[in-house]
């Protein structure tokens, strides 16, 4: 986890990098296919490195979870955000359905809450085609300033055979490896949300039928603040 900062600069100045030359108006196609395969790569391993720096921190007992107030509000739009980009080419509508009469200012960890529905969302999105991907947050319970939200997110892609759903939540499992190989991915994600849900209390729970789609699921007790 003390690596963190080391492996991270070099590698944000790799892709930092080949987006700047990506601007460049005077490139011609296979300059810029090699800036845009620079580029990709580099995410790809970044993703991959940030999700082993959080597996080794979490294991040596070194993750911490914030406890400050946030908008509720501005995680979802900025996780959102991330989403729209990642459906953009699919045939995919999405939809955010949150109950009105939840408060806006929570007390919690705002960055892992993001990341936690930024995977359930992308891996929503990587393994839909078409129909929609659906990201809800109801209200269960509101008494004085405690909070019960359900968050779900539901898609209509190809599901996940009833014998591989338990095993999804280890490590490195994957339903089909050749996915991880055309669109990245490691394995750890679910592994890293089902442990950071934990930290705050809850547990992700999934139902899905192969061919129709997937709805992965968790609650949080929190306090409004
Ligand atoms: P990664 O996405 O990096 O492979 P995850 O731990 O996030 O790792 O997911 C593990 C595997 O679970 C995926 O490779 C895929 O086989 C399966 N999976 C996860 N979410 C979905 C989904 N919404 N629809 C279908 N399969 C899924």
């Amino acid at each position: 986890a003390s690596m963190s900062h080391e492996i991270r600069t070099p590698l944000n100045g790799i892709i930092g990098m080949a987006e700047l030359g990506l601007l460049d108006k005077d490139l011609d196609p296979i300059q810029a296919e090699r800036f845009l395969d620079i580029k990709t790569s580099g995410q790809n391993l970044l993703e991959i490195i940030n999700d082993i720096l959080d597996i080794s921190k979490i294991e040596a007992g070194k993750m911490e979870l914030e406890e400050i107030e946030f908008s509720l509000r501005d995680v979802i739009e900025k996780v959102i955000k991330i989403t729209r980009v990642r459906v953009k080419d699919n045939d995919v509508e999405f939809v955010v359905d949150m109950d009105p009469d939840i408060p806006d200012i929570i007390i919690g960890d705002p960055l892992r809450l993001r990341q936690v529905l930024t995977n359930l969302l992308s891996n929503a999105a990587k393994f839909t085609e078409k129909g929609h991907i659906k990201l809800r947050v109801e209200n269960l319970e509101f008494i004085e300033e405690q909070l019960r939200l359900r968050f779900s997110v539901e898609d209509t892609g190809k599901g996940i055979p009833k014998e591989k759903q338990k095993s999804l939540f280890e490590q490195y499992v994957q339903v089909d490896s050749s996915v991880a190989r055309k669109q990245g991915g490691t394995g750890l994600g679910l592994n890293i949300s089902l442990k950071l849900v934990k930290m705050m209390g809850g547990n992700i729970s999934l139902e899905s039928e192969e061919g129709k789609g997937s709805k992965f699921f968790f609650s949080l007790n929190l306090i409004t603040g």
